[in-house]
């Protein structure tokens, strides 16, 4: 935290503080060192001021893995089929990034896992068209207990590092689900989203008809939710180019697969 890392350098402060609040590495346990820390990138909403990394470089670095630089895939049948661009391989490092951001509340991690998104979308350029981010919404009572919309937070970064603008006022979550992690079936997966996005049809005119929409998620597994928000905004005459996330899951189960790693040029 900002005014902690300020009391930190009045010793003795730093002594007493480490003791009561150490901040270390959200994956190593690294000690803070300035000169191998992450840094913050700009702020979103979900991001707060006094909200750190929390991550050691050679993590963040770890975060994306190796040569493998992205893969993509579809879930889904037929018509009804995805696009999926996977910035990078699911790793034990970044389920525990995850976790740690969204369960633990170590808030700052967005930063190094947007720059982790924006790099695997400028990798796998997704669309040359113009188009628009729709980041999967959270149900509101989920979004008050986390405090923010991962999803959200990871799409709004992405456009600020040049990446397509972000439309959060598309498609609503209108009713709570059970955690998609928190079940194994395949057939359980589908039904628990059964009628659970709703679009917010916007007569304004701001957003073209056919304007190509890439949903934003942390991570794809089955692919079922990511199939019934693009189901809700098809039905609603919205085009869905396909699903930019962190990462998918080599073998999806309810269909999904993802099959082609991506090098880069
Ligand atoms: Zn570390």
């Amino acid at each position: 935290m900002a005014f902690l890392r300020a009391w930190r350098r009045l010793r003795p402060c730093a002594a007493l503080l480490d003791a009561v609040a150490p901040e270390t590495c959200a994956l190593c346990d690294l000690a803070y060192d300035p000169r191998t820390w992450c840094s913050r990138g700009s702020r979103a909403p979900g991001l707060r001021l006094w909200d750190e990394p929390h991550l050691c470089r050679p993590c963040a670095a770890r975060l994306d893995t190796g040569p493998f630089t992205g893969r993509v895939g579809r879930v889904g049948r037929d018509s009804r089929s995805l696009t999926v661009w996977a910035a990078t391989a699911t790793s034990a490092e970044l389920t525990r990034a995850l976790g740690a951001w969204k369960y633990r509340g170590v808030r700052g991690l967005a930063w190094p896992l947007g720059a982790l998104l924006a790099a695997g979308l400028a990798r796998l350029a997704p669309t040359t068209e113009p188009c628009r981010l729709v980041p999967v919404p959270l149900h509101g009572s989920r979004r008050r207990d986390r405090g923010f919309n991962q999803s959200e937070v990871l799409a709004l970064l992405v456009a600020r590092a040049g990446g397509p603008a972000v439309r959060t006022d598309l498609l609503r979550r209108v009713r709570a689900t059970a955690q998609q992690a928190s079940l194994d079936d395949p057939a359980a997966r589908a039904a628990n989203l059964g009628g659970a996005f709703a679009v917010v049809d916007r007569r304004d005119g701001e957003l073209p008809r056919e304007m190509p929409l890439v949903l934003v998620d942390d991570v794809v597994t089955s692919g079922a939710t990511v199939l019934a928000a693009a189901a809700a905004l098809r039905a609603a005459g919205r085009p869905v180019a396909g699903v930019l996330a962190l990462a998918a899951a080599r073998a999806g189960v309810a269909g999904g697969r993802v099959d082609r790693a991506v090098t880069p040029a």
